[in-house]
C-alpha cells in the first residue's frame, strides 16, 4: 500500500506556523492584510473567495474582498489596484480569476505591485523564481514542494519528471524543483502534448507531477515501482451512482499507480487545499517584509 500524501495534513502544519507567525507580527503592531477584488457571478470563483476568507479569519490575517458586478469598467479595476498598491496597511493583492471577457487579464494582473503580488503570477516574481532569487512562489506549486518534503519525499536528488507545462503549475513547479536550495536540487523534465512518448520518461523517474486536466494521463504501466506520485489534476467524471451526478478524478489512474507507488497524493484529498494555504503564507511574508524580516 502505499503512503497517501493528504493536502489537509500539511495544510493543518503549517497553519499552525503561521498561526504563531501572525501572532508574532501583531505583537510588533502589524496585521496582515490581503485585499481580494472579485468580479462577476462565477459560482466557482465565489466559492474559492469564501474559503480564501475563512482560511484568514483562521489564521488572523485581515481580509476584505471587494465583489463588483460583471459589467464593471477595467479601469475601476486598476483603480482599485492603485489604491491597495500605495496603501501600507495592504499586504497582500489578490485578483480572482477569470475576470469578465472585456477585461485584459494580463494588464490588470500586471497593475499589482510586485511586493503585493502573493498569488506570484506577475512576470517580477516568474523573472526572479527563475533566477533562483525568488520572493512569493506561485500557491498550487509551493504547496507541492511542501507536500513532497513534508511527507519525507524530498525531490533533492531525485529524478523528477512534470507532465503539463502551464504557468500556473507545469512551469514554474519544474522551476522550483530545479533550483539549487533545499527542498529542490532534483533533475527535472517536463512533458507536454509535443511529447512522443511520454511515458519512454514517466517509467524512469522517481517522483512524477501530473497537472494536465486530462483524467488517465498516467497510467499503471507509464511508472516504475517505487515512484512518488503527485496529482495535480481535477477532473469532473460522469457518475450516476453520485447525488451530484459526477465525481472528482485527478490526471492519474489511481487504481493502477497505487499499488506501484511509495507514496502518491489522492484526488480529491490530495493538493487541492494547498493552494489556498500558500496564498496565506505568501501573505505573512509580505507583511513580515514591512518590518525587514
Ligand atoms: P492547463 O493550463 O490546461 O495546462 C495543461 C498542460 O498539460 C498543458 O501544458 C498541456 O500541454 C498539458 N497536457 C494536456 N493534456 C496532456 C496530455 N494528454 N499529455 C501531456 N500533456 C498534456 O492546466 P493547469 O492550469 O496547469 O491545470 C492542470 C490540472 O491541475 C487541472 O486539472 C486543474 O484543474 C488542476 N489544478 C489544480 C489545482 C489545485 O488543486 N489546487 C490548482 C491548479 C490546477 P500543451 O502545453 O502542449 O497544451
Amino acid at each position: 500500500m502505499a503512503e497517501l500524501i493528504r493536502g489537509k495534513e500539511v495544510k493543518a502544519q503549517i497553519e499552525e506556523e503561521l498561526k504563531a507567525e501572525v501572532e508574532e507580527l501583531r505583537s510588533k503592531g502589524v496585521t496582515p492584510g490581503l485585499k481580494v477584488i472579485l468580479v462577476g457571478d462565477d459560482p466557482a470563483s465565489h466559492v474559492y473567495v469564501r474559503n480564501k476568507a475563512k482560511a484568514c479569519d483562521r489564521l488572523g490575517i485581515k481580509e476584505e474582498t471587494t465583489e463588483l458586478p460583471e459589467d464593471t469598467p477595467e479601469e475601476k479595476v486598476l483603480d482599485l489596484i492603485d489604491g491597495f498598491n500605495k496603501d501600507p496597511n495592504v499586504h497582500g493583492i489578490l485578483v480572482q480569476l477569470p475576470l469578465p471577457k472585456h477585461m485584459n487579464e494580463t494588464k490588470v494582473l500586471y497593475a499589482i505591485d510586485p511586493m503585493k503580488d502573493v498569488d506570484g503570477f506577475h512576470p517580477v516574481n516568474v523573472g526572479r523564481l527563475m533566477i533562483g532569487d525568488p520572493d512569493f512562489l506561485p500557491c498550487t506549486p509551493a504547496g507541492i514542494q511542501e507536500m513532497l518534503v513534508r511527507s519525507g519525499n524530498d525531490p533533492a536528488g531525485k529524478h523528477v519528471v512534470v507532465v503539463g507545462r502551464s504557468n500556473i503549475v507545469g512551469k514554474p513547479i519544474a522551476n522550483i524543483l530545479l533550483q539549487k536550495k533545499d527542498g529542490a536540487n532534483a533533475t527535472v523534465t517536463i512533458c507536454h502534448t509535443g511529447t512522443k512518448n511520454i511515458a519512454e520518461f514517466t517509467r524512469e523517474e522517481d517522483i512524477v507531477i501530473a497537472a494536465t486536466g486530462w483524467p488517465g494521463t498516467v497510467t499503471g504501466d507509464m511508472v516504475k515501482d517505487g515512484v512518488v506520485v503527485i496529482d495535480v489534476g481535477v477532473n469532473r467524471v460522469d457518475d450516476p451512482t453520485k447525488e451530484k451526478g459526477y465525481r472528482l478524478v485527478g490526471d492519474v489512474k489511481f487504481d493502477e499507480v497505487e499499488p506501484k507507488a511509495k507514496a502518491i497524493s489522492p484526488v480529491p484529498g490530495g493538493v487541492g487545499p494547498m493552494t489556498i494555504t500558500m496564498l496565506m503564507k505568501n501573505t505573512v511574508r509580505a507583511a513580515k517584509r514591512t518590518l525587514g524580516e
